[in-house]
């Protein structure tokens, strides 16, 4: 892939007010460029330094006046994240300050605004990066918790392209033995045992089965846990939204039924990001517009990934609370006893001990009684989706989907050789999951593609 060599500026540091910004240039005129608008104090000129190396000064306009006084950092080509030559000027913060160095930068010809992700494209075309890190980049700036951060940061140090490569390793091995074989047949050369091949490949997909199962926690360190609050009306759910959500987004009345829709938030809960939606009660109703509130929470328990069923320990357990419990997949669903600041000696637990929860917590949402403990099932159940980090991680859909083309094809080649089909056959399927693996780590992929994972990017990265 081609792209122009000009030179691109852009600040590097987040809108609005701050003790210092970044001002990064990158490209063949960086160096010089800087050398126009750079009163080194003692130190050299821009065009003089070494890489790696700093130098304090004023920082000028084209009419020789002060912007500010500033710290220059020059990076030497390839020494430098994008791979070019590099400058950053660190200058006192506020938009203002950066804005105005930043116009006077792009006053140097051949330097232009960089687009979105530019630097980080740059740094890929530069093969400085993969587009797996490439795009850990992007999760990085965006990552919430710290989890999701040691996440972004070990594949920014390429576990998942190392994973991908020896998975693309073994495809190439097996085609190059493959293609020795057909191109040599009269040669001394061992046959292909199709059982021992048959083995390689079983591995391989058991392998590749493996990561593509990271893509769940990937999608919940990403996304979040999109958790449902259900249960009957009154049981608390509202309260209980509203307290985990620090806000008082649902109506919460003593009339039953009161939450018709779903109401949706995002909220932090520890280290883990919670989708949060309070759903109208589970109950049997005549009214049409519960009616289909109820039958949205139902199927929204079906896609939920955590399930808060909530229980009012204040009274004995109606049918209601059965029907509920019949519904509810227990391997992803927390037992919530709500209202324990006045619990009733009629609350029947029995019933609810036949039902096998990821865990139950006695809590009062109006006293907000236990939430810690709440908090920390959550994070246990969480922490049960967690794959180690250093095994690399499907991070997002474009990567879940070459994956999943190459795995295909991988079983596709396993049936051909299980079915004893020409090895040609089987070379065919092998080629075209190498080149899924290829479009993954970005090894071999479109213009569109590449465009489209630095569109996510912001301006400056
Ligand atoms: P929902 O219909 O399940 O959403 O229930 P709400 O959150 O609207 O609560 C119904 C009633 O129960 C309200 O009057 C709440 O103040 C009350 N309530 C909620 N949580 C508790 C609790 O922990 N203890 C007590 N005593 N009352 C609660």
């Amino acid at each position: 892939m081609q792209y122009s060599t000009d030179t691109i500026a852009a600040v590097a540091t987040p809108n609005g007010s701050g003790g210092m910004a970044v001002i990064r240039i990158s490209g063949p005129e960086a160096v010089s460029c800087s050398d126009q608008f750079f009163q080194p104090l003692r130190g050299k000129l821009p065009s003089q330094m070494e890489g790696y190396t700093c130098s304090y000064g004023y920082f000028i306009n084209a009419n020789h006046e002060i912007l500010d006084d500033v710290v220059l950092t020059v990076f030497r080509n390839p020494h430098s994240y994008t791979g070019e030559d590099t400058v950053e000027i660190s200058c006192h913060g506020g938009r203002y300050l950066s804005q105005k160095i930043l116009r006077t930068v792009l006053t140097c010809s051949r330097v232009r605004l960089a687009e979105a992700g530019e630097f980080t494209k740059r740094a890929f075309l530069n093969g400085k990066l993969s587009l797996t890190q490439a795009e850990a980049v992007a999760d990085l700036i965006s990552a919430s918790g710290e989890n999701a951060v040691r996440y972004a940061r070990t594949l920014r140090d390429g576990a998942t392209f190392r994973k991908i490569s020896a998975f693309s390793q073994v495809i190439l091995e097996t085609l190059s033995d493959l293609a020795v074989w057909a191109d040599y047949p009269d040669e001394d050369i061992p046959n292909i045992d199709a059982d021992t091949l048959g083995v390689k490949m079983q591995q391989l997909l058991s392998d590749m089965h493996q990561l593509m199962s990271s893509y769940d926690y990937g999608k919940i360190l990403r996304e979040g846990l999109h958790t449902v609050i259900a249960g009957k009306p009154n049981v608390g759910k509202s309260t209980l939204f509203n307290v985990l959500s620090g806000c008082e987004r649902s109506i919460v009345t003593d009339i039953a039924g009161t939450t018709r829709d779903v109401v949706e938030e995002q909220i932090r809960l520890g280290d883990v990001i919670l989708r949060l939606s309070d759903t109208a009660g589970v109950h049997h109703t005549a009214d049409t517009v519960e009616k289909i509130g109820v039958e949205r929470s139902l199927s929204s328990l079906a896609q939920a990934d955590l399930i808060l069923a909530v229980f009012d320990m204040s009274q004995p357990l109606s049918d209601e609370d059965r029907v509920l419990l019949d519904k509810l997949p227990a391997e992803k669903t927390i037992l919530v006893y709500n209202k324990s600041d006045k619990s009733s000696a009629a609350f029947n637990q029995d019933f609810l001990l036949q039902f096998s929860p990821v865990d139950t917590v006695e809590i009062s949402a109006k006293n907000q009684d236990n939430i810690t403990e709440l908090q920390n099932a959550v994070e246990h159940f969480a922490a049960r989706h967690a794959t180690p980090a250093e095994d690399g991680m499907i991070a997002n859909e474009r990567q879940r989907v070459c994956l999943e083309n190459a795995i295909s094809a991988v079983q596709e080649a396993a049936d051909a050789l299980a079915m004893g089909f020409a090895l040609d056959a089987v070379t065919v399927s092998l080629d075209a999951a190498a080149d899924a693996l290829l479009q993954l780590t970005g090894e071999r992929v479109t213009d569109k593609v590449v465009d489209t994972v630095f569109s996510r990017f912001c301006v400056g990265k």
